[in-house]
């Protein structure tokens, strides 16, 4: 399907609303039902129509629609957040007793599902350096059930090679789920590589404007609806007409977004890669990145998010350099309009830093829709200021 068609046609309905360009919010928590008949029906199967905005909601619809072409996928979900969606894909997949294969340092609060909660049901999960395939296959056990990747990783962009842990999966009837965040399906599509669930989180690119949050799962109308049914509905964790609105709003400038922050990243990365106080940078398309020919293989582009190590001598030079940004904000998140600075050492007091430990000495830059140059100029004076 044609990305501008999905983008700014598919799944509207201009007709019913007057030919208003942009879709109403329909902020409704119920939706009347004139026949015993049809609410007989809904209470059956809240999949088959609107009873209440817990399940389905029009608004809602018209995004999932555009979410499940996008990645290619029958069907698509959008939750509040990124963790309730990745909460409710592994929940829905896993009972007591069953073991999952999980890629090593995958996003925080997968961890925290992994080793906090689902320990507590008798589940167990083993990490695995996810650069091997191997890997996956020794972690293997009778009851392995579910596989979970991150594909790249948001700090390190470690990648695994996707059609390569869909085909180990499927001849072991294992479930497999990817987090997709950074690549977006502009960049990468999982589903067509053969995984079953992919989840990214919307607060990210896909509203590109750090105004809202939301999480996006899609996959088969059957497992779709198998977490619709069960996790979706029982937890309430949907999104709101009005944040899916503004996921609308988002799309329609996604591809234009990514270009320009694309185009932005390749300067950004040149810069610092050449800059006397970078000791070295990490970008999965760079061509020295350790797993570049894999990700050339099944990335069709990067941008955004570069990580790269800086020659400081102390944890002062690095708190001096973060706080220095006249324009780049210190923040978590990313995906916005706004460039962001993150540093690894802030878990360190200034007295445990080992400047031989690149970890201490590691940044994470967003590149965000500035001018580039704005954005570099403000990265050097920062350096001045404090190396
Ligand atoms: C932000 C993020 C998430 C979680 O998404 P939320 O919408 O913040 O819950 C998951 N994975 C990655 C890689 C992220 O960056």
């Amino acid at each position: 399907m044609n990305l501008s068609y999905i983008i700014n046609e598919l799944g509207e309905e201009r007709e019913n609303y007057f030919g208003a360009i942009a879709p109403p919010i329909i902020q409704t928590s119920n939706f009347q039902v004139r026949r015993v008949d049809e609410l007989k029906k809904l209470f059956e199967d809240e999949y088959s129509g609107y009873l209440y905005s817990r399940g389905q909601n029009p608004t809602v619809n018209i995004l999932r629609k555009k979410l499940a072409a996008l990645d290619q996928a029958e069907d698509c979900l959008v939750f509040n957040s990124g963790a309730s969606a990745i909460f409710a894909a592994v929940l829905a997949n896993t009972r007591s007793g069953d073991h999952i294969i999980s890629v090593d340092k995958p996003y925080s609060s997968v961890q925290s599902i992994f080793d906090n909660t689902l320990s507590r049901f008798g589940v167990e999960t083993t990490y695995v350096d996810g650069s091997r395939l191997e890997n996956f296959e020794k972690a293997r056990r009778p009851n392995s059930r579910f596989v979970y990747l991150e594909s790249p990783n948001s700090w390190s962009f470690a990648i695994q090679d996707i059609s390569g842990v869909a085909a180990f999966a499927k001849r072991h009837g294992i479930t497999t789920m990817i987090d997709n965040s950074y690549c977006t399906p502009l960049y990468q599509q999982p589903i067509t590589l053969g995984i079953d669930l992919c989840m990214q989180t919307a607060t990210k690119y896909i509203g590109g404007h750090s105004d809202t949050l939301g999480g996006i799962l899609t996959g088969s109308k059957e497992r779709i609806k198998k977490i619709f049914d069960s996790e979706f509905l029982a937890t309430g964790s949907g999104i709101q007409p009005f944040n899916a609105w503004l996921l609308v709003r988002g799309l329609r400038t996604l591809e234009s977004r990514m270009v320009r922050i694309t185009e932005s990243s390749w300067k950004v990365l040149d810069y610092l890669k050449k800059h006397p106080f970078v000791e070295r940078v990490l970008f999965p398309l760079d061509i020295d990145f350790p797993q570049y020919a894999l990700a050339k293989k099944q990335m069709k582009n990067a941008c955004g998010l570069i990580s790269f190590y800086v020659r400081a001598v102390s944890r002062e030079q690095i708190v001096k350099f973060c706080e220095g940004m006249k324009h780049i904000m210190m923040a978590v998140s990313w995906g916005g309009h706004e460039s962001l600075i993150l540093p690894r050492c802030t878990y360190i007091e200034n007295i445990q830093f080992d400047a031989a430990n690149p970890d201490h000495r590691m940044l994470r830059l967003y590149v965000g829709l500035e001018n580039p140059d704005y954005i570099m100029e403000d990265l050097e004076q920062s350096f001045r200021l404090s190396f």
